[in-house]
């Protein structure tokens, strides 16, 4: 094979679907490309040396021969399986979730190195058993402020103020929080109790080895989840698939 085609990079198999007879097409999320559609050949075949390497959210190290419309797996070695992901259904949920975020967000050949690090970092601290629900709000807040949509906590989006320590409303459309004043001359805004915002700053500006020591009100937990829904909601402009059957594992948990 001609040696200028061939090329290396690290990816996370965002997905992956059935492709011809034997082949599957992948969608890769790279450190220096973005989102990333490649074809591995005869991985549906057994025995194929590659088929144990490309297994959704596997972190691999790819050498991929540019194609006239896909580029072609050559090699791939696991470099990090997240066994741990594969033996629970909880967490196998939400990592389901975590690249289906990125998957939605992330662009095709745009660079995104802290992205790709924040989602192998979640699936590793999924992996190793860490509270998810937690872990997917610490994952949402960052994930937002890396593709353009940090969310506006400091000043009020409508009057600029600083926000006090108050209760204030979600206006997703302006991208952040009003100050009670505005919120309440919003007809329809959120309101987002005092517990829920100071959650919110906080799992922006701490580093997730402060955040996972948190310990929170299961009403503060939800209301937090409930915002950022609807927050994640307005920006992609849809639903996501894995939420519906991530609400389903989670009602399962109750007791
Ligand atoms: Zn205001």
């Amino acid at each position: 094979m001609d040696r200028e085609r061939l090329y290396r990079t690290e990816g996370i198999v965002l997905k992956r679907s059935d492709f011809g007879e034997a082949d599957r097409l992948l969608v890769l999320f790279t450190p220096g490309v973005g989102k990333l559609r490649v074809l591995a050949k005869g991985v549906r075949k057994v025995p194929s040396r590659k088929a144990g390497h490309v297994e959704p959210f596997m972190r691999t190290r790819f050498l991929l021969a540019r194609g006239r419309n896909l580029d072609i797996v050559t090699q791939a070695e696991t470099v990090e399986a997240y066994q741990g992901l594969r033996e629970s259904l909880v967490p196998a949920t939400y990592a389901y979730y975590l690249v289906e975020l990125v998957d939605a967000f992330a662009e095709e050949g745009e660079e995104n190195a802290a992205l790709y690090d924040l989602l192998a970092h979640a699936l590793g601290r999924l992996a190793a058993g860490d509270a998810p629900a937690l872990l997917a709000r610490f994952f949402e807040v960052r994930l937002l402020g890396l593709v353009g949509y940090r969310p506006e906590l400091q000043r009020c989006v409508a009057c600029g103020v600083t926000h006090e320590p108050a209760a204030v409303f979600l206006s997703a459309n302006e991208g952040g929080m009003r100050c009670p004043r505005c919120g309440q001359a919003a007809g329809g805004a959120l309101e987002v109790s005092l517990g829920a915002f100071k959650v919110l700053r906080y799992l922006q500006s701490q580093e997730y080895a402060a955040v996972r020591a948190l310990q929170l009100r299961p009403e503060t937990a939800r209301e937090v989840e409930r915002v950022l829904r609807r927050y994640l909601t307005f920006v992609l402009e849809r639903n996501l698939k894995s939420l519906s059957f991530l609400s389903l594992v989670q009602a399962g948990q109750s007791p």
